[in-house]
């Protein structure tokens, strides 16, 4: 039982918190759930799960402010499930520190496909991610962070510096959409109305180097409106 994944679902309508809990049981995970915000951070605490599900909507205190609770201290990966789907509420939730975003009504199998992602780069991210000298790799693209070199199929890929700082940003974070404004903080430390503009312009660069085709969602997805993520090709 104890190498099992566990997954705390933190979700008020009965229905759905039960059709979340059969699904991950049945495949393979140890469910815990709270019906409140108050219980998921009590059950937090005292069960340190791998991953939380969370609603926004609950009926003590809102889910922003849960996310907001756990982040002081844990980096314990969280993908909001909620029927919230404006952009405005998906950046703030992902600003926030949410890892990802599902908008209900989902797919079952959608829904386990983020969730084997991020705690595939959870652990990625831990083994060796961000440590000095440290590579990642993502199926045929490796990122030698010391070197600052990047390779596709072992050939380098020539890169400007902020190409390269964009793509390393992405890959730290790997699982983890990060909306426009966070990566343009980041990269350039101030935003003006023409960042989007610069962000789009340097990615459009990073993706013709990668070799990718307009649409293919290979190493990275763009999450429109929103931002990207760095995606794990690595099975
Ligand atoms: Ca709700």
């Amino acid at each position: 039982m104890s190498n099992k994944y566990k997954i705390l679902i933190v979700e008020d309508e009965e229905n759905i918190l039960k059709f979340v809990t059969a699904l991950f049981e049945a495949n393979g995970y140890q469910a815990l759930t709270a019906n409140t915000a108050e219980l998921g951070l009590l059950m937090f605490t005292s069960h340190m799960p791998d991953l939380i599900i969370l609603d926004l909507g609950l009926p003590d205190f809102d889910g922003i402010q849960f996310i907001k609770a756990i982040r002081k201290d844990f980096l314990t990966p969280i993908i909001v499930l909620s029927a919230r789907s404006g952009e405005s509420d998906k950046v703030e939730a992902l600003d926030t520190g949410a890892n990802d975003y599902v908008t209900k009504p989902f797919g079952s199998a959608e829904l386990l496909a983020r969730v084997r992602t991020i705690l595939r780069s959870s652990r990625h991210s831990c083994e060796e991610g961000k440590f000095p000298g440290g590579k990642f790799t993502s199926g045929c693209m490796v990122i030698d962070y010391d070197s600052r070199r990047i390779y596709l199929d072992d050939a380098e890929i020539k890169l400007t510096q902020t190409e390269f700082n964009i793509l390393a940003l992405l890959s730290e974070h790997c699982g983890k959409v990060l909306t426009y404004s966070a990566i343009i903080k980041e990269i350039w430390g101030y935003s003006d109305s023409g960042s989007i503009k610069k962000l789009q312009v340097n990615m459009a660069n990073i993706r013709r180097k990668l070799m990718l085709k307009p649409g293919e969602n290979k190493y990275i997805s763009n999450e429109l409106g929103i931002g990207y993520k760095m995606k794990n090709e690595n099975d």
